[in-house]
């Protein structure tokens, strides 16, 4: 029987849901169940100063909007720090490990003489081979593990291939600090294990700590997890994603009104491709994922190209459910005037979805698009629509509010015949009489078309928008 096949995401909780860690849930999350196994969600809140509830809470609300599911429950790495130290003892048992009582001012000349030297700062193993009755009395110490002296450590890497370090340059690095605790790259490997990951996947700034990390899996004899680093994203300018690019966690663009759909299609594309496929479905994309589709390099993220997906996916998406997430998103953004007007208007809003939809990229825009049908009168006019209802347009409402208010089949094709008629007469095209009354009851500048507007409004609002507008 082959073994289930267990990924992890296993973020730190000192911020937010970062957009990149949260592609590298997605890509573990798909390859999880691509290969009929689980994802397993673990938190890495060792570093207690930085390690937040609301980062955590953040975490574990952006994976569950994103829908992205993980096995039983998140696991906290701090609950196991016994564990870990556990198994630094046992390394210190066999003599896989040692203590080294290196006082910080001889790590300080180490460090200096590198420095001067132009090398990285690789501990010169001073303590490694000392006789236990070298000890200091009463004098702290870290544990480290006896690391390889010479070769090479090899990571197997699912994307980049074989990635050779040198084993004089990776130093016998700490498992247990001076103060007892485990350092991350033993917790890791301890939970990884304990956790029984079969696949790691992660992003490339991550490839260093993998070579450590073999070393301490085969000082245990423990089997190495299968590994592949993605790189990761740049913003569009080629330069590692910042702030200063945009948006960074996945709160904010659930709150500039992303639907959960394009985020997971848009970065899962960004960093994987199946043939020229842009658009594709979550089913697809666990259907289709495999290693080999995975980049080798960065890539850069475009806003544009995520909004037009966005949009794309507004436009297939269910009215109900639209409107759903228009009034959450009010409430979020604490617009309660939207929220209200929404949903004392919920009928009308969802009537106007088909023809709003088609416009909108962002949930935002929706909302804002929406609100003609809820503003209280008199209508706060944008510029624009307030110009298409000046000078002789003005006059075209006035002359034809009493041809529309004589109008009592009030469907699109009554209203349409009175205002063709009424077009007719005054030998005007019918463009100079619907815009300005578009304009007039919407006191927009975009919107759905007169019909659809008068139609969504009703009459009896319509005729009072339009008779208040046309009495200024
Ligand atoms: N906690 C680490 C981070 O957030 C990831 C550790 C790992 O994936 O092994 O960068």
């Amino acid at each position: 029987m082959t073994e289930k096949v267990i990924t992890r995401f296993a973020p730190s909780p000192t911020g937010f849901l970062h957009i990149g860690n949260a592609r590298t849930a997605l890509f573990n999350w798909a390859l999880a169940k691509s290969l009929g196994g689980d994802m397993l969600l673990r938190i890495e809140d060792t570093d207690r100063e930085r390690s937040t509830d609301e980062a955590i809470a953040a975490i574990i609300s952006g994976m569950e909007w994103l829908g992205l599911d993980y096995a039983g429950e998140p696991v906290y790495q701090s609950k196991n720090i016994k564990r870990h130290t556990e198994v630094a003892n046992l390394l210190l048992a066999e003599g896989k490990a040692y203590k080294c009582y290196a006082t910080p001012q001889e790590l300080t000349q180490m460090r200096e003489k590198a420095k001067a030297e132009s090398r990285p700062m690789v501990y010169d193993r001073r303590w490694r081979d000392r006789p236990e009755g070298d000890a200091p009395a009463n004098t702290p110490f870290v544990v480290r593990i006896k690391a390889p002296t010479s070769g090479e450590i090899v990571v197997h890497d699912k994307v980049q291939g074989d990635v050779r370090f040198r084993a004089e340059n990776l130093d016998d690095f700490v498992i247990l600090r001076s103060d007892g605790t485990p350092t991350y790259l033993l917790a890791v490997v301890v939970d990884d294990h304990d956790m029984g990951v079969t696949h790691i996947m992660r992003g490339d700034d991550h490839l260093v700590n993998s070579a450590r990390q073999i070393t301490i899996f085969n000082a245990m004899g423990w089997d190495i997890p299968v590994m592949a680093h993605t790189p990761l994203i740049h913003g569009p300018d080629g330069a590692k994603l910042s702030k200063r690019h945009g948006a960074l966690g996945v709160e904010d663009y659930r709150r500039m009104g992303y639907l959960p759909e394009t985020i997971r299609n848009y970065f899962a594309r960004l960093g994987w491709a199946h043939g020229d496929d842009e658009i594709f479905s979550s089913e697809q994309f666990i259907e289709w994922f495999s290693f080999s589709g995975l980049n080798k390099g960065a890539s850069r993220i475009d806003f544009a190209k995520l909004e037009n997906m966005n949009g794309h996916y507004i436009k297939n998406c269910d009215d109900a459910r639209l409107f759903d997430l228009m009034v959450s998103l009010a409430d979020e953004l604490d617009d309660q005037i939207a929220s209200v007007g929404l949903k004392s208007h919920a009928d009308t809003v969802i009537a106007a979805l088909p023809a709003l939809k088609t416009r909108a990229k962002t949930i935002v825009e929706l909302v804002n698009s929406a609100q003609f049908i809820y503003q209280a009168r008199p209508l706060q006019f944008e510029d624009k629509a307030k110009a298409a209802v000046e000078g002789d347009s003005l006059q075209i409402l006035r002359d034809v509010q009493p041809v529309l208010a004589s109008v009592n089949d009030w469907t699109h094709d009554g209203i349409d015949q009175a205002l063709r008629t009424f077009a007719e007469q005054k030998d005007l095209k019918f463009g100079k009489v619907a815009q300005p009354i578009r304009a007039a009851v919407t006191a927009k500048n975009a919107s759905p078309g007169c019909f659809d507007v008068l139609l969504l409004l009703g009459r009896e609002e319509s005729l009072s928008r339009l008779s208040e507008t046309t009495a200024v």
